[in-house]
């Protein structure tokens, strides 16, 4: 056969330019859908192009994995609902890890040079714990485990043990020291146990509010792990390094983003179990108090300034066209519209701007929250709609498992109300006393519908 092996690096330089366009064009909500697009381009052809590398075997067995895993992600990323996104990206992430830790295995059992060993031991550790860690994460943010922190007596200081072992059977497979008669076979399973296990004990305790950063902090995990790999090989894979790069320098990034985003340093949210501690000593005052969509067109009509929290509740309703056409209306009849985006609010980062974005709402009518913590004490009406923890006043306070986290100060504002089908609690499972305070009222139903009543309502005034 034609040796065209190469092609292959050209090639993966290539791809490595069309990743950076793809990445590029994702940071806009607008260009976000091309950059995906280019971004699985440069995947295809990344992966294409590695059939060319000489003396490759097992073919059926590769080509039999790809449809399978190409098939299930196809099928589970058309399926997946918006609001499911954080755990398939989180469980994504954990195969990526596997797969990580998958190849620093193979190399290990192969021929290597001590630097080759070397950075496959610590690609496979991190892989390990990507995959493990990204694994509870999945099943925490799917419901199918708790997700508030699981903690335990002691629990810190089993977890440094078991790295520090994971850590020492590593270096036993580089090492191989002659009085110890085991061969790399014995130490391998031992150093992924060890590994996974960490990954596992380690995630435990982290829930609630910062399981953003943590899916974040995996995919920069994972990221390393497959530069870490790249090199491994006896002719590093460009594709792979600098791919992994990429992952690993833009989920560092986000991670760093949103901890300073929630308030909260690294270590903190690793070792802290924010959200562990049950709300202890503050009995919440006041009533909750319903109010009707025609008395809330009511106020919002002669209103000067409006400003609109979207949560998870909007994603879960899809209430994002009404909301616009809310806007709308309410700009129609002079009052100033604005929407406040909380970092987290959702379950994705970016996940408001997404799906405001898709609803045709302009971005300069949206405001982060140090822009427009400051409005609330001015403005007239603040309509929540399914936001719960990121409005939560219970973080100004200490004591409360929520305390330190930055929130939209919305219970400043005139009058707040909050669009919500009944008492169901935040992701953080915490109670909110925003909605017994007295300038707080509550429009009970599913989101979407309520505004459309709102609407209704105000186009009859
Ligand atoms: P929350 O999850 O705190 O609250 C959502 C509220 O929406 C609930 O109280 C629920 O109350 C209400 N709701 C649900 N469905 C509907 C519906 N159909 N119509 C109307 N209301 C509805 O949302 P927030 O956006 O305030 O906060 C996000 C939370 O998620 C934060 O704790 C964040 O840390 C976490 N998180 C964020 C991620 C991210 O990257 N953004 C990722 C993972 C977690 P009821 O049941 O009474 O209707």
């Amino acid at each position: 056969m034609v040796d065209l092996s190469f092609a292959i690096d050209p090639v993966y330089i290539a791809t490595i330019f069309i990743f950076i366009i793809g990445l590029q064009r994702m940071s806009h909500p607008l260009t976000a859908r091309s950059g995906i697009v280019w971004a699985g381009a440069a995947m295809l052809i990344a992966t294409l192009v590695t059939f060319l590398t000489p003396d490759l075997t097992n073919f059926a067995l590769i080509a039999i994995a790809i449809v399978i895993g190409g098939g299930l992600g196809y099928i589970a990323a058309k399926r997946v609902a918006m609001t499911d996104m954080p755990q398939m990206v989180a469980i994504y992430n954990g195969m990526g890890g596997g797969a990580a830790a998958g190849i620093a295995a193979v190399h290990l059992l192969g021929t290597t040079t001590a630097a080759t060993s070397t950075l496959a031991v610590v690609g496979g550790l991190i892989g390990a714990v990507s995959f493990s860690g990204s694994l509870i994460a999945f099943l925490k943010l799917q419901g199918w485990m708790r997700p508030r922190p699981i903690t335990f007596p002691g629990q810190q200081v089993i977890n440094m043990a078991v790295l520090a072992l994971a850590v020492v059977s590593g270096i036993l497979i580089l090492w191989q020291p002659s009085f110890i008669p085991l061969s790399v076979a014995t130490y391998l399973p031992l150093f992924f146990v060890l590994s996974l296990g960490f990954g596992f004990l380690m995630t435990l305790p982290i829930g609630g509010a910062d399981m953003p950063v943590v899916i974040s902090m995996y995919n920069a995990f994972t990221g390393l792990a497959v530069a870490l790999d790249g090199f491994s090989f006896a002719t590093p894979n460009y594709a792979m390094v600098v791919a992994g790069v990429i992952v690993g320098a833009a989920g560092s990034l986000l991670t760093l983003l949103m901890a300073r985003a929630m308030n909260r340093s690294i270590p903190n949210i690793l070792f802290g179990a924010f959200g562990a501690t049950e709300e202890t000593g503050t009995e919440i005052q006041g009533s909750l108090k319903p109010i009707e969509a025609d008395d809330v067109a009511v106020l919002l009509a002669y209103a000067n300034t409006a400003i609109i929290v979207p949560g998870y509740g909007m994603a879960v309703a899809q209430a994002q066209q009404r909301v616009k056409e809310l806007a709308d209306l309410l700009e129609s009849k002079n009052v100033e519209v604005k929407f406040a985006i909380h970092p987290v609010a959702g379950r994705m980062p970016g996940h408001m701007n997404v799906l405001l974005a898709e609803a045709g709402i302009s971005y300069d009518h949206l405001f982060d929250r140090d822009e427009i913590n400051p409005e609330f004490p001015d403005t007239d009406v603040v309509l929540v709609i399914g936001a719960n923890d990121v409005v939560n006043p219970a973080a100004h306070r200490q004591g409360s498992p929520l305390y330190g986290m930055p929130i939209l100060d919305v219970e400043l504002a005139k009058n707040v109300i909050v669009l919500k089908r009944g008492e169901g609690k935040g992701f953080a499972g915490i109670e909110n006393d925003l909605f017994y305070r007295d300038n707080t009222r509550m429009l009970y139903g599913d989101a979407k519908e309520s505004v459309g009543k709102i609407v209704q309502a105000l186009k009859k005034l």
